[in-house]
């Protein structure tokens, strides 16, 4: 056991901490929390704070933490067998009947699941397939990847690239060349305040088709997109908008990989975003949700069209060349078996539509009304509220001034975990989803209390 007072200390001088500013935590400016335990919509430091997450961790632990039932599974299958790989035809009962549940559950068309660890190794996973599938349709220029300013696809060197946020490019040489970039469907930021939903949705299909065009369509192998913009800021996507883009894309013979990492699962109220707006993806990328976070397990779940191909590329090629020696985990697997049959159980898939959009009402009665909330936006269980310095010319705070943060911890003094978003001054919440309408009601009374402190 750890010498609780060292833990601190030992904190500073070894770990090197994910998304972190690395000087200013060597600094002390950075304020450490050790995590000691989780119990439904709350956790608890060993400080002996108690504090409602409204962010489910990074909105993974949809439901919610100190589940008993996903423990046990998680135990039992550690005692019975820890790991066995899934290379040339082996498995293990979890991941085949996991296999078998998230198929009963996906939109139609899909075909099989390639289980990796995490979203962003399931979005490079992609590309290889996607590049492997055009490779053996004998069209080798065909590797462009679209992804959307704002998306958020992961942090590895093709996902990074994807991810279309500037931190995450910025010093470490990407995009990489094989990556391009179109705008977001983010009608808050649209580029004329005169123009309608409708007159925006025609706009991102021609950038996108303009784009395709300037490249040549036979460059472009795929575009890639979450049904609702989420580390980009929390933007469900303005009206027909996925009817649009998927036009453009048949019309040039584009994949699309619907990146479900976070609406994966029931976040939107429905099992899958693909489902919710009517988007019929050639790949989804599945992680966060499968499990709710008890072990890490993604997966991409690859449609008939792609897997024919495949398929035919090993009788020419062999065995593919793509695997992961921790792919489709027992441990993950028996987590993510459990971990869907709660769901089930407990209707929690509804209960994130019907809370949700209760979250979303009460959110816009406490702050809609202030004069520097421009939005307050959101679908199923989640949420975000948009700070602009003046709302009706639509000026944005500068970054400098930190108003995002700065509100995000005006709420955790009070108690709440929301998630001052990367890009804009966005704050975010994404509740697990057995989220009650008392608890709601809290953290929209306290998100009105923390914009009145900060900005009066
Ligand atoms: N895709 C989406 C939509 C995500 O939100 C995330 C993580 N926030 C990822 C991919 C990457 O997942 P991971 O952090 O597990 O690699």
């Amino acid at each position: 056991m750890l010498k609780n007072d060292m833990l601190e200390q030992w904190d500073r001088e070894n770990f090197f901490h994910p998304s972190t500013h690395l000087a200013g935590f060597a600094r002390g400016e950075v304020p450490q929390r050790v995590v000691t335990g989780g119990q439904g919509c709350h956790i608890e430091d060993r400080e002996g704070n108690r504090l409602l997450d409204a962010f489910a961790g990074l909105y993974c632990v949809n439901v919610g933490y100190g589940r008993q039932d996903i423990a046990e599974a998680i135990s039992e299958q550690a005692k019975e067998l820890a790991y066995y790989h899934s290379y040339v035809g082996h498995g293990t009962e979890a991941s085949i009947t996991l296999s078998k549940m998230i198929l009963d559950r996906a939109p139609e068309g899909m075909s099989k699941v390639y289980f990796g660890l995490g979203g962003s190794d399931a979005n490079e996973t992609n590309v290889k397939l996607i590049w492997y599938y055009n490779n053996i349709l004998g069209r080798p220029e065909k590797k462009k990847i679209i992804s959307r300013w704002r998306g958020y696809h992961g942090s590895g060197l093709v996902t990074g690239s994807l991810t279309g946020l500037e931190l995450f490019h910025k010093k470490f040489d990407l995009p990489l060349a094989q990556v391009i970039h179109t705008d977001a469907p983010y009608y808050y930021r649209r580029p004329n305040l005169d123009m309608s939903e409708e007159a925006f949705t025609a706009y991102c299909a021609s950038e996108l088709e303009a784009l395709i065009e300037r490249e040549g369509p036979d460059t472009i192998a795929a575009f890639i997109g979450e049904p609702v913009l989420g580390t980009g800021g929390i933007v469900p996507p303005p009206a027909g908008y996925w009817e649009a883009i998927q036009a453009v894309l048949k019309k040039h013979d584009i994949l699309l990989i619907a990146d479900e990492v976070v609406t994966g699962f029931g976040r939107l109220g429905s099992m899958f975003g693909s489902t919710h707006y009517g988007i019929e993806p050639d790949i989804i990328t599945i992680a966060k949700g499968l499990t709710s976070a008890y072990a890490p397990l993604s997966g991409s779940i690859v449609g008939d069209k792609v897997w024919k191909v495949l398929e035919q590329g090993t009788d020419e090629n062999g065995p593919i060349g793509h695997g992961w020696t921790y792919s489709a985990h027992p441990i993950g697997a028996a987590a993510g078996v459990a971990n869907l049959k709660l769901i089930d159980e407990l209707n929690l898939v509804q209960n994130a539509g019907e809370t949700g959009a209760y979250l979303n009402k009460v959110m816009a009665e406490a702050v809609g009304g202030h004069a520097n909330v421009g939005e307050v936006r959101g679908e199923g269980m989640l949420c975000a509220v948009e700070l602009v310095k003046d709302r009706d010319s639509r000026t944005f705070f500068d970054a400098a001034d930190k108003v995002g943060p700065s509100i995000a911890a005006a709420l955790l003094d009070q108690g709440i975990i929301a998630r001052a978003m990367p890009q804009g001054d966005i704050i975010g919440f994404a509740p697990p989803f057995c989220l009650t309408r008392d608890e709601a009601d809290e953290i929209a009374c306290k998100t009105a209390k923390a914009i009145a402190k900060v900005l009066g």
